[in-house]
């Protein structure tokens, strides 16, 4: 099972909508390829982990890196693991618009420039995407920590 993390920068700001969109088609995609991730955008900046088989992670990838509504991509991170740790979605995101999400270890990075200055380092990068991934859960009324099924 291969863990795939990347930075990149978007285009021009995404309104929710399109964000949204990108999720909804992404999740009926992964589904069908056995992958599994998450996504978020913060001003601008996108920090992706995508889970699955290797094939099926680097055909994915390729296209992804096609896609003229980012750029600057940058592959923070690839690793065989035996399981998933983001199992719970075929694809969502979380939107980082709510004020308690900035709170503790992440208060410095809510300002966007910052956030895209540190977005290049894996760690930082891999502990929001974690932090993002149980607040969607937590939003959504459910515990994807225990979760190891995908939902949509
Ligand atoms: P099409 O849908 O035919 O699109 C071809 C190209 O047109 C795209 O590559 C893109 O450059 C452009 N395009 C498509 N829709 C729009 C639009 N609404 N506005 C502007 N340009 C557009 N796809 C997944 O399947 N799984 C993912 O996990 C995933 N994650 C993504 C993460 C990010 C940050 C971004 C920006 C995109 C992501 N995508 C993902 C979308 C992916 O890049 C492809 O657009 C999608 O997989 C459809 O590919 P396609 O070859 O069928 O192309």
């Amino acid at each position: 099972m291969l863990t795939l993390l990347y930075r990149s920068d978007a285009v021009s700001l995404l309104p929710f909508s399109a964000l949204a969109d990108i999720c909804v088609r992404s999740s009926t995609n992964n589904r069908r390829l056995g992958i599994t991730g998450f996504l978020v955008e913060h001003e601008g900046t996108f920090l992706q982990v995508l889970e699955g088989e290797a094939e099926a992670i680097n055909r994915l990838f390729a296209r992804i890196s096609k896609d003229e509504r980012h750029y600057n991509m940058a592959v923070l991170g690839r690793w065989e693991r035996p399981g998933r740790s983001f199992g719970f979605w075929a694809m969502n995101f979380g939107p980082l618009d709510n004020p308690s999400f900035w709170q503790g270890r992440f208060a410095d990075l809510r300002d966007g420039e910052a956030f895209r200055l540190r977005s290049g380092d894996a760690e930082t990068a891999m502990a929001v995407l974690c932090q993002a991934y149980v607040f969607a859960g937590t939003v959504a009324g459910a515990d994807p920590v225990i979760g190891d099924f995908v939902i949509g």
